[in-house]
Formats: C-alpha cells, sequence, structure tokens
C-alpha cells in the first residue's frame, strides 16, 4: 500500500511537473512572441528617436549604404573621407579578415559552396540543354572581390562611350565616357612593374591607390605557350589590355595579386583600420537588408532608410537623411528593391507587395558571360592538376607548393587559374578566314566598337567542373582548360530577367 501511495505520489508529481512543463512549453512561444513584439517595438521606437542599438547603430546616417561587396566597401571608403558625412554600411555577411585562406589566390575556390557563398543557381537554361548553372556570389565583405579570378580587367574605352551613350539625357551620363572615366582606374590603382614583362608602359597606370595590380601571381609554362599559340593563329600580343590602346589581342593576365602573394580585396584595400577607426562610418556585418523605406509622400519617390535583419531574428529600421545606396550586386539590388515595392507592377502586385515606383526595367537586361570549357589533356606534365592531388607524387608537388607558398609567398599557390587571356573579334578575316567559314555562320556585330572584342578566351593551367565544387574530368591525369567567352549576348539569349519566387 505505501509503495502504492509513493508510486501514486510521484505520479502525481511527474503530472504536475509535466503539466507544468507542457504549461511553460506552451507558453513559450506566446512569451518569445511578447518579448520580440516588445523589442521589436523598442527598436522601431528607437529608431525614430535618439540613441544606438546593441550593436552601436544610431538611428540616422547621411548615407546608407546597402551591401559591402566590391562597391559598397569603396563608396563607405570615398564618402567618409568628408568628414561631415556620417555613413552606416549593411553588409549580409562576415568580414574575410580572419579567414585563413581568404588571400590565397588559388584558394578562391574553397569559398564556392561555402557558408559564404549564397549557393545560387540560375533556373533551367534552355541554351544550356536544360541545366541549372551555378551563380557563384560571395556573402562577404568585400563581396566578390574575395572570390573573383583576380583578372584585371577593365572592358574596351568604347563599352564606356556606349554607357555614356545609353544614359544620354539622365544626370552625370557623360562623365561615363572612357576619356573621363580612366581617371578613376588610376586613382584606384597600384600598379606594381614586373622585370618579367619590361613592356607594360607604368605611365598608363596609377601608383599611388589603394589597388594593388601587377604580375606577382604564377604563371604556369602552359600558359606562355597558350599566348604563343594564340600569337601564331593571328591573335596579336597585347602589352597592357588596360590603356586606350583597348582589349584585342593575347598576354599573359595582370592581376589583383600583391608582390607578397596574397590576393587584394575591397574590404582589404578601402577597409583599412584607419577608415574603419572613423567616427562617421558604422560597419555592420551579418546585416541582412529586407527592404529600403521609401517616402511617397515627398516629391516624387525618395528612398528614406532601409529595414534589416540581424542574426537575433530581429527586424531593425534605420533612416537616411540623404540617400540609400543599393550595391547588393547584380543579383540581390534588384531583388531588394523589388522586395522595396519598387519594380514592374505587374510582377509585383501578385506577391501583395505595394507597388511604391511602377520601373518595368528593374530585374530587367540581365547580361551575365555565357562560357564554354574545352579540357585537354597535359602530355608534358607542367599542369597544376596536382593542387588537387591524387597520385602519391601529386601529393609530394602540392606539399612543396604549399611550402613554398608559406616561405616566399611564390609559386603555384599565387596562381589566379585564368593564367592567360586573348580578346578577339569573330569578324576578323585573319581568325575565320572567308574559305573556311562562309558568310551565312558570321553573327551579328555585337560590339560596342570596331576596337572592342566579343570573344575572349581564357586559360587556365588546370581542367575543372562547376567552379571545382565537382571532381575535375582528369581523374589524377594533368590537364588544362581553355574557356570560350561570349562577351557580348546575341539577340536570342539577350533578354534574360531576374523575378522573384517569393516575396
Ligand atoms: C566567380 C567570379 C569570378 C569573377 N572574376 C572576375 C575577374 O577575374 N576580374 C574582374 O574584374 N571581375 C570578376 N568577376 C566580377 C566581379 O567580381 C564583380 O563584377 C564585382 O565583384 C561585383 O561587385 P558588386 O559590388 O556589384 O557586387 P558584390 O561584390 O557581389 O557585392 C554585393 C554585396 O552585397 C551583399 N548583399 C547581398 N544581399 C544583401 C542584403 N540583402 N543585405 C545586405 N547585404 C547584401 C553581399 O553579401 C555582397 O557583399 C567575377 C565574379 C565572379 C562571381
Amino acid at each position: 500500500m505505501d509503495h502504492l501511495y509513493k508510486s501514486v505520489d510521484a505520479v502525481a508529481e511527474w503530472a504536475t511537473l509535466h503539466s507544468r512543463t507542457v504549461l511553460i512549453l506552451a507558453a513559450l512561444p506566446l512569451v518569445y512572441g511578447s518579448v520580440t513584439y516588445l523589442q521589436r517595438g523598442r527598436r522601431s521606437r528607437s529608431s525614430s528617436g535618439a540613441g544606438r542599438n546593441a550593436l552601436g547603430v544610431t538611428n540616422i546616417y547621411d548615407v546608407v549604404i546597402v551591401g559591402g561587396g566590391t562597391a559598397g566597401c569603396v563608396l563607405a571608403s570615398r564618402l567618409t573621407e568628408d568628414p561631415s558625412i556620417s555613413v552606416l554600411l549593411l553588409e549580409a555577411g562576415t568580414s574575410a579578415k580572419g579567414l585563413q585562406f581568404a588571400e590565397v589566390p588559388v584558394a578562391l575556390i574553397r569559398f564556392v559552396r561555402s557558408k559564404w557563398d549564397f549557393g545560387l543557381y540560375t533556373e533551367p537554361q534552355a541554351h544550356a540543354a536544360g541545366r541549372k548553372c551555378m551563380w557563384p556570389q560571395a556573402k562577404l565583405l568585400g563581396g566578390c572581390s574575395n572570390v573573383n579570378a583576380m583578372i584585371v580587367q577593365y572592358g574596351a574605352p568604347s563599352d564606356y562611350d556606349e554607357w555614356a551613350r545609353l544614359q544620354r539625357g539622365q544626370p552625370g551620363a557623360s562623365e561615363w565616357v572612357y576619356d573621363s572615366f580612366k581617371q578613376y582606374f588610376r586613382k584606384f590603382e597600384k600598379f606594381n612593374p614586373s622585370k618579367k614583362f619590361p613592356y607594360v608602359d607604368r605611365t598608363q597606370h596609377g601608383a599611388d591607390g589603394p589597388f594593388d595590380i601587377g604580375y606577382d601571381g604564377h604563371y604556369s609554362k602552359l600558359t606562355s605557350m597558350f599566348v604563343q599559340s594564340c600569337e601564331r593563329s593571328g591573335i596579336p600580343r597585347s602589352h597592357d589590355f588596360n590603356t586606350a590602346l583597348g582589349t584585342l589581342g593575347t598576354s599573359e593576365t595582370m592581376t589583383y595579386i600583391k608582390p607578397d602573394g596574397r590576393r587584394i580585396t575591397t574590404e582589404i584595400a578601402y577597409l583599412t583600420p584607419e577608415v574603419l577607426a572613423k567616427s562617421n562610418l558604422k560597419v555592420v556585418t551579418q546585416a541582412s537588408v529586407t527592404r529600403v523605406l521609401v517616402d511617397k509622400a515627398a516629391a516624387g519617390v525618395r528612398a528614406v532608410g532601409a529595414e534589416y535583419k540581424l542574426p537575433d531574428g530581429l527586424i531593425y529600421t534605420v533612416k537616411a537623411s540623404q540617400e540609400v545606396a543599393v550595391c547588393a550586386g547584380a543579383i540581390f539590388t534588384p531583388k531588394i528593391l523589388m522586395l522595396s515595392g519598387i519594380g514592374p507592377a505587374e510582377h509585383l502586385s501578385p506577391f501583395g507587395i505595394p507597388v511604391v515606383a511602377n520601373i518595368p526595367g528593374v530585374g530587367s537586361h540581365l547580361k551575365d558571360h555565357l562560357v564554354v570549357d574545352l579540357a585537354y589533356m597535359d602530355k608534358t606534365r607542367q599542369s597544376l592538376s596536382y593542387l588537387a592531388p591524387v597520385t602519391l607524387t601529386q601529393r609530394l608537388r602540392a606539399f612543396g607548393a604549399t611550402a613554398q607558398y608559406l616561405l616566399t609567398g611564390k609559386g603555384p599557390l599565387t596562381s589566379n587559374i585564368g593564367e592567360a587571356l586573348a580578346f578577339a573579334r569573330s569578324d576578323d578575316p585573319n581568325l575565320f578566314p572567308s574559305e573556311g567559314f562562309s558568310v551565312s555562320t558570321v553573327p551579328e556585330d555585337t560590339t560596342s566598337g570596331q576596337d572592342a572584342p566579343d570573344i575572349e578566351i581564357f586559360f587556365s593551367p588546370m581542367a575543372y567542373i562547376e567552379h571545382a565544387t565537382k571532381p575535375g574530368p582528369s581523374n589524377g591525369k594533368y590537364t588544362f582548360m581553355q574557356h570560350i567567352v561570349l562577351l557580348r549576348l546575341t539577340e536570342d539569349v539577350r533578354n534574360d530577367t531576374l523575378t522573384l519566387r517569393e516575396p
């Protein structure tokens, strides 16, 4: 009996405890919801009054920059040179400064499909056998300047003139013409001359800018062979693609690699400790902007702030007294604008997004470069395929290359992967003589001018698939690759668009 009572007591106690637990569990969402609600209320109230939030963000800045990528870091740094302008930079990702491998040039493949990449794919592409194409986009301060191939390539001078023409009538349009714009290349460059490339005219480049450019990366022997082959095929040698002489020709690649063998990014170059110490700049990482706040009552429509989400799950708002600069890249800029009600009305309305500005062009006119990769076996074994080692010999070579890099900052780990380039025109009779190519196969002239290319070939001293996220086609063999790029899209693939799948 006693035993039974004890059991009943135990059950009762369990039941009480259990029901208390159930009650607490049931109440949790309510409590959480209320706290969140109160916090939201508090945060949104604080955004319209004085004070700072837990991250030291005040409620109002002159300029709010959305996206601390390649463009956002430059903008933040340059704007805050004027101490009277206060700037808030909101970046969805983290800083790359603490990542050990981030500055090793060849390690760019480490970022793709990592937590520092947005993990995007296109929709199935009709012109790529219905495949969804991988679309790397870095989620980091410095943005895609952390993951790109470090190729210094500004485009043809006539591209800039064409850009100015297309903007004719808009404020500042004429400043995009090449002759006016080229001063900014000099302002941003720090050209590091190289004895191996003596014919580059250093007077054509800046010497004191924050961004290192030069020939300090690795060039495989295969790379010189590629350049020589291009020359033999009729593509002239270029000593520098980035001058008023234009881009046509072939050469080893000029890169954004410093003399000490490290990659430079806009975070490193522009968000220096001195810049970050400025009292008129606040940088917030892991801040994902959900929309731009817009004042419709003002004359026209005016961006007056931004709404952003922090890892605590809460939504914060901040006001901009002068401007909101959306620099979230080619994909996320139109997305944020659309979520803010700025875009094609007929696309936004079905999502229940109130339209503040019906601008059909938002999300349209997307131009990407289509690339066809051609992989080859390398009988000479000069290829860098051993950096993804399979055999013991390759492991030893990879170990040697790593040791060389650690000791000297030189060697194969400073390869930018795209070590040489060739730019040509598809109507060049030297390359495509009429006896081999019938007139009907000559494509439309999509270039911006007679000195501008429509074809690029870049050379990699190793073969890889999908940004090296899949095993290469070599399976331990030595390989290299040519990548054929269609620089200017032809009529049938010209009108790509970005649309929302879900709000
Ligand atoms: C794989 C690859 C290779 C390339 N190779 C070269 C090359 O060799 N040479 C060359 O000149 N160019 C190269 N490019 C192109 C070049 O890197 C890009 O044109 C350039 O980095 C784009 O700069 P951006 O500022 O417009 O965008 P990004 O640099 O992408 O910056 C956008 C920023 O916005 C942030 N962001 C996005 N959404 C939000 C949000 N909701 N809230 C807050 N922040 C947000 C992102 O995290 C990112 O930091 C390459 C690009 C890629 C992807």
